[in-house]
């Protein structure tokens, strides 16, 4: 494959609006023979993926760079990606290195965030049964979306259905071969509580209010954590309690969110990651689903 077959094919074959660009990359290894997925990839100077990486794999980041699907980069990991959600947790400079390397660098199983790798291996593909049905009648296939992807989703923006959610056994990745993975069929239906709600309430708020308002206010929360009136200082009855109660917290939503692997899941997480000192200190990344997690636990769940 030669980058005019390639363009031909991703003409052909164009992204559709938010749709999630590993499910993307899947259709279109899916659509012929023709494809090598080894070759696919090389165009963009990548290997083959073999596991999840988080939010943002190096393929997609080479991808996104290579300019081939005539969509900005930005553009691409915004609306494709989820990055408008989980790039107010970084700071744009911190951002910009981690991309550099991802392109440039050595290393290729880096994460952006602490724990990114466990919460991306166990999480659930996501997708309404709705906007299916409609969208198999409109294009003859189902749609990915990017938004119904992050973890803190969990109803679809246009019917408010509740998402049916696709646990496997290993991460859906655009090899070529998982293209099953990638079928909307199956999957469970939670019961949502007040908890998912607020949980997706966060989360819409975070991206509609804009990369650099809510990275900031984000930062604000975690500087109020420490001033706040229960966290005094390290070691005193209040701290341990915060701490005991949190941990408990924490775990019990894990296992809520995460229910088909949720032992797995809590024995792979440092919880160091998620700790309080790790939450309040603004100079260390936290991964977005523990700040807004731990933002759901102070206002609603824990005892002074
Ligand atoms: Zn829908």
């Amino acid at each position: 494959m030669n980058s005019n077959t390639f363009s031909l094919l991703t003409n052909a074959i164009d992204i559709k609006e938010g749709e999630y660009l590993p499910a993307y990359i899947s259709r279109l290894l899916s659509y012929g023979t023709f494809i090598k997925p080894r070759e696919f990839f090389s165009l963009f100077e990548s290997g083959i993926p073999h596991t999840s990486e988080g939010y943002l794999p190096s393929w997609a980041s080479k991808l996104a760079n290579s300019g081939k699907l005539d969509i900005s980069m930005d553009d691409l990991i915004d609306n494709h990606l989820g990055g408008k959600f989980w790039r107010s947790f970084v700071n744009n400079e911190d951002y910009q290195s981690f991309v550099n390397k991802q392109l440039y660098g050595e290393g290729t199983n880096r994460v952006l965030f602490p724990e990114e790798k466990p919460l991306t291996k166990y999480a659930p593909l996501k997708y309404c049964q709705r906007c299916r049905d409609e969208e198999i009648e409109q294009f003859g296939f189902p749609i990915w979306k990017s938004r119904n992807q992050l973890t803190s989703v969990f109803t679809c923006s246009i019917h408010g259905d509740v998402l049916h959610q696709k646990f496997q056994r290993s991460p859906p990745i655009p090899d070529g071969k998982s293209a099953d993975a990638f079928l909307q069929v199956d999957g469970y239906q939670p019961k949502l509580t007040t908890f998912h709600r607020w949980l997706e309430f966060e989360t819409n708020m975070v991206m509609s209010g804009g990369r650099q308002a809510s990275h900031e206010l984000l930062n604000t929360y975690r500087s109020v954590f420490l001033e706040s009136s229960f966290y005094k200082k390290k070691g005193t009855e209040n701290d341990c309690r915060l701490r005991i109660q949190w941990s408990q917290a924490l775990e019990c939503y894990l296992r809520v969110l995460f229910p088909l692997n949720r032992d797995e899941l809590w024995y792979r997480i440092k919880t160091g990651n998620a700790s309080v000192t790790a939450i309040i200190d603004c100079e260390k990344r936290v991964h977005p689903l523990f700040l807004l997690l731990f933002k759901t636990f102070y206002m609603f769940q824990y005892k002074a």
